[in-house]
């Protein structure tokens, strides 16, 4: 063990905390009334940190600037006196997008899935190999008894499909620091969005090759086994994902002592919101294993703001059933870039006459992500998840809605926040 070997560089990183929540904010309108819901945990003795994430392909759509949801945390935080770490979130850049991130942003998550299976040299492969035997040798006791090792053949195969991907991650990190001048950041690397989930064994062998290029990453988002569908519940096998996610945390774990990665290491979990089924598994791990997580939601914050708006009723529900109707004419756009990551039975949408006739309480309930109740709709509420540029489109209409219905808009955000996921992952309850 010579973790000091290739030290690497700390003096670039920013420390985040164990826990810490990503959360999204499509209009920029709900960093406070999220900002409560992390204080709420406070309250309960529970820090969980706050990461404001906007992708590029969000803001591209809703026409939003990076240091925009710089400017809206750094208000939530002065206007509740928030004490603790809380960070922005350049969500999923590449070395195509990064630049304008670099400033406003201190959290970067490097997105390489595209580059997974992208060639490399054998000789490079081999090498690896060569340089990283305690990836198969049985040298890894906190590893193995976890986690199956794999044969030389098995690093080697895992070198060749990852390898392109890690050094892609590389360069991306390399270019933030270039950027960034100095001030620390905090490094994830994800490759979740790709259709094969990555092993704990597999990890293990990304997070060698990761620190060989020596980039000091903070947070690791694999895709894990099962269906991660935006706004809606989980997809998939349960136990199968514990024993992803046990066998995650032990390689991180091993990672740390190994290879020198900073010592809060953690998983991050790219939900897509909402996936309360994997949520215990989730806690139990946390639990037993002492680690920490990194929950990203996705932008199912403004769904709240539609219920809040729906539930408001008057010029709110009208403008609900717009959005609902705008956004089924324009399905099939706004679902194209989405498409891996939702489900959607056209057949099964209610069309925008028969929305026409609800009542707000209909509405809210079509569209809240509450499985118990009989009006839940998950087809709606997928297609609303991705309808968002029919409400940017309205421009001050709907801003100012939010603004003069602010109390039912907050309600829902705070309460869907710290009741839905903040309180079962963070604090068990
Ligand atoms: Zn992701």
């Amino acid at each position: 063990m010579s973790p000091d070997k290739d030290r690497l560089p700390f003096d670039t990183v920013l420390p985040l905390p164990k826990f810490s929540i990503g959360v999204g904010d499509r209009f920029g309108r709900e960093a406070a009334t999220q900002l409560t819901a992390c204080r709420m945990a406070a309250e309960r003795g529970v820090s969980v940190i706050p990461v404001w994430n906007k992708s590029n392909r969000e803001h591209k759509i809703v026409g939003s600037a990076p240091s925009s949801v710089r400017a809206a945390a750094d208000a939530a935080v002065r206007e509740l006196g928030w004490r603790e770490p809380y960070f922005v979130d350049a969500d999923h850049i590449s070395l195509e997008t990064v630049d304008p991130f670099a400033d406003p942003c201190d959290f970067f998550t490097i997105d390489v899935a595209d580059a997974i299976g992208k060639p490399v040299p054998d000789s490079e492969a081999q090498a690896f190999c060569g340089a990283h035997p305690e990836l198969f040798d049985g040298a890894a006791p906190e590893f193995g008894a976890v986690v199956p090792s794999l044969s030389r053949e098995q690093v080697l195969e895992t070198a060749r499909l990852f390898l392109g991907a890690v050094r892609q991650a590389a360069q991306v990190y390399r270019r933030i620091v270039h950027l960034r001048q100095g001030r620390p950041f905090v490094t994830e690397v994800s490759m979740d969005e790709t259709s094969e989930p990555q092993t704990p064994a597999q990890l293990l062998v990304i997070l060698a090759a990761l620190a060989d290029e020596r980039v000091p990453a903070q947070t690791i988002a694999p895709k894990f086994t099962g269906r991660f569908n935006k706004g809606v519940d989980y997809q998939g096998d349960v136990a199968q994902f514990e024993r992803e996610f046990r066998g995650g945390v032990a390689a991180l774990g091993y990672a740390v002592k190994r290879y020198g990665f900073p010592d809060n290491l953690k998983l991050s979990v790219h939900s897509g919101s909402d996936k309360f089924s994997i949520y215990p598994a989730i806690r139990r791990v946390l639990l037993d294993s002492g680690a920490g997580v990194h929950l990203k939601t996705a932008g199912t914050t403004w769904l709240e703001e539609l219920i809040g708006l729906a539930e408001a009723g008057g010029e709110g529900l009208t403008i609900a059933k717009e959005i609902y109707r705008g956004a089924w004419e324009h399905r099939e756009e706004l679902c194209a870039p989405y498409a891996a990551v939702i489900d959607i039975d056209s057949g099964r949408l209610p069309s925008p006459e028969e929305v026409q006739s609800w009542s707000g309480r209909q509405f809210a309930a079509a569209l809240r992500h509450d499985p118990a109740n009989s009006g839940y709709n998950p087809h709606l509420r997928q297609l609303l998840h991705v309808g968002y540029k029919i409400a940017a489109l309205m421009g001050d209409r709907y801003l100012e809605a939010l603004d003069r219905y602010r109390e039912p808009v907050a309600r829902n955000v705070t309460q869907n926040l710290f009741e839905r996921h903040i309180a079962p992952v963070f604090l068990g309850i």
